[in-house]
């Protein structure tokens, strides 16, 4: 099973041994770093180098992080909002996502008219925590990008989100934590921890009608294809 998208360098102890792949993302320069660190001293983890909308970091320092081994993709970047600073350096990441031709992991707080429109047709696009209504999820998935859910999934309230998620083609699902953040329910509240990825996987298999080793399949080969691992 993969954790498309957690942050390994926000836990104090994590246990990943029985995860295929584990994306840790980076969210700042510091955790960009760190996610680097840790992708070299495990097999299993790959990372992605990014800055949060809301933090202030400077972007010309991500550069010189792109070339480092494991790294597979730009992000998390994103919006909070419409403001255009936030606007200007989701551009910026989308420009170095393409100069290296990488994948781009995107964050996105109701803002998805914004996201199309600076994203265009960018085919390498992962929407991580996707929370969107299914006209946008049709927009992202008639575009090829990849629709991650994490454990919002799970929550009690979350019926039209387990309905957008029956709709994703196959070949564009993925599962993640967002860990430490985020925990699926029963965990709601406590820290998040990678391997909780299987209440998500034994969810969407759940609302699919599947079982979850079909999810675990069909998410470990889109991982794989996405970040070119
Ligand atoms: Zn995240």
């Amino acid at each position: 099973m993969v954790d498309a998208h957690c942050h390994l360098q926000d836990l104090e102890t994590f246990d990943i041994s029985e995860l295929k792949y584990v994306i840790c993302a980076g969210a700042s320069v510091d955790s960009s770093k760190k996610a680097i660190e840790i992708a070299s001293s495990h097999q299993n983890v790959f990372a992605t180098v990014g800055i949060h909308p809301e933090s202030n970091d400077d972007f010309n320092k991500l550069r010189n992080l792109v070339k480092f081994p494991k790294v597979v993709a730009i992000g998390e970047c994103g919006l909070d909002s419409d403001n255009p600073r936030e606007c200007e350096l989701l551009q910026k990441h989308l420009d170095l996502a393409k100069e290296f031709d990488l994948p781009i992991v995107i964050h996105n707080r109701n803002q998805d008219k914004n996201i199309l429109k600076i994203l265009g047709n960018y085919p390498k696009v992962m929407l991580h925590c996707f929370t969107s209504n299914e006209e946008f999820m049709k927009e992202c998935v008639n575009r090829g990008w990849y629709i991650s859910f994490g454990g919002i999934l799970t929550f009690k309230k979350s019926h039209a989100l387990r309905e957008v998620a029956k709709q994703i083609p196959d070949n564009l699902l993925l599962i993640e934590t967002d860990s430490p953040y985020l925990s699926p329910e029963p965990f709601r509240g406590k820290i998040n921890q990678p391997k909780n990825v299987k209440i998500v996987a034994q969810m969407l298999a759940n609302i699919r009608n599947t079982s979850i080793d079909q999810i675990e399949e069909t998410t470990d080969k889109n991982c794989k294809r996405l970040f070119n691992i």
